[in-house]
């Protein structure tokens, strides 16, 4: 391992202080990466090419129900830099590795507007495009202008241009099959010096409103979505979670309406393809999980749609809840819920 100089490798980790649940769960094996080269060097050697690989960011959409028995890499490329302008699109590069937050920060500080919506959601810029992140009507996939992967197989870099990424409501080519070799490198991110900004998400304009902000700034509205955010979800650093636990299913018209015949208060948004978009955290409640609590493993009392971590609940456990809610809200609605978390 002595020709491995920056891609430290570490044998048996616990990954607790790595995921925002902060189940306990054991690695086999862990590589910090900031040089492709150095990774490459590692997977050269057959024992460590041969191993099941996962990619951690900041471990905040990630369930451990077991240890990983195999080769964890924690992608640790740096640094944020405008690298040119496009007419009115100021073209930034992020490296995976960074904190999406400080990403928000530092392009507003730069007078760059975009991502303000996108303000302090947790985790890394290389797990952004993953399940196309989006929060207060923004989703990541409209300012991603590539994503620059490294095919591990292949040993090639390249970059996707946002078509290719494939970015639907989270969900992106890099959940398929397909980019089972890929770990995202770098993002690059169009964003205006003129303010385009997207208000009518609930909530943000009475925020907005209370602190007697009337034509706000992309930082203001960077703030009120952070207050917004720190008010209504719970603090992973307080107590261990992964946000939103289910994705708000989509279903065709036809189903929506029938749901809202016989559940008039049910929310319902369309989609552009014409489908409807359920309030996951609405079946829940109405199921009467909101605030359930079995040993440690938790639905928060807070947000229906946040599965929490009292204190000493295992990944099993968690996962064991969050079965018991998908067929509680199947039986009572005839509705499929699908985790928004990757579970290992
Ligand atoms: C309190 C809280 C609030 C949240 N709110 C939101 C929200 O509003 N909107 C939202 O969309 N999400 C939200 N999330 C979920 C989460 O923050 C995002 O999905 C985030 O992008 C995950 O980043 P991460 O670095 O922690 O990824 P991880 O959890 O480490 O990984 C997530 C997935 O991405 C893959 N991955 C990570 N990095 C790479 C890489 N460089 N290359 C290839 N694959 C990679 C992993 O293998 C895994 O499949 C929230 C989570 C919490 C705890």
């Amino acid at each position: 391992m002595s020709s491995l100089p920056t891609c430290s490798l570490q044998y048996d980790v616990s990954l607790q202080a790595l995921n925002t649940f902060g189940v306990a769960a054991r690695a086999a094996m862990l590589a910090r990466v900031s040089d492709i080269g150095d990774l490459q060097a590692l997977l050269s050697q057959k024992h460590f090419a041969n191993l099941p690989r996962l990619i951690l960011g900041g471990g905040s959409n990630i369930l451990f129900t077991r240890d990983f028995d195999g080769l964890v890499l924690l992608p640790e490329f740096r640094g944020m830099a405008i690298t040119h302008e496009d007419g009115d699109r100021v073209h930034v590069r992020a490296g995976a590795g960074e904190s999406w937050d400080a990403l928000v920060r530092w392009s507003l500080a730069q007078g760059l507007c975009g991502l303000e919506n996108l303000a302090l959601i947790p985790g890394h810029v290389g797990a952004a495009p993953i399940q196309n992140i989006g929060a207060y009507g923004v989703e990541f996939a409209e300012v991603c202008a590539s994503v620059e992967i490294h095919d591990i197989a292949l040993g090639t870099t390249r970059l996707l241009s946002r078509e290719q990424c494939g970015f639907a409501y989270r969900q992106s080519i890099f959940k398929t099959p397909e980019a089972a070799n890929w770990i995202v490198t770098a993002v690059d991110i169009a964003l205006t010096r003129q303010a385009r900004l997207r208000l009518d998400y609930a909530g943000l304009r009475e925020q907005l409103h209370a602190q007697d902000i009337t034509t706000p700034t992309a930082t203001e509205v960077a703030d009120a979505v952070t207050q917004l955010r720190l008010r209504k979800l719970p603090n992973p650093a307080l107590i261990g979670n992964a946000g939103s636990f289910f994705k708000n299913p989509i279903v065709t018209n036809t189903v929506a309406k029938q749901l809202q015949l016989q559940h008039p208060a049910l929310p319902a948004w369309p989609m552009p393809d014409g489908q409807k978009k359920l309030s996951a955290a609405w079946l829940i409640e109405s199921c009467g999980f909101k605030g359930l609590r079995d040993g440690d493993a938790g639905v928060s009392s807070q947000h229906a749609l946040v599965l929490v971590n009292h204190g000493a609940a295992s990944g099993a456990q968690l996962w064991a809840l969050a079965q018991r809610i998908q067929a509680g809200v199947q039986q009572q609605f005839g509705v499929q819920l699908l985790p928004e978390p990757m579970v290992i």
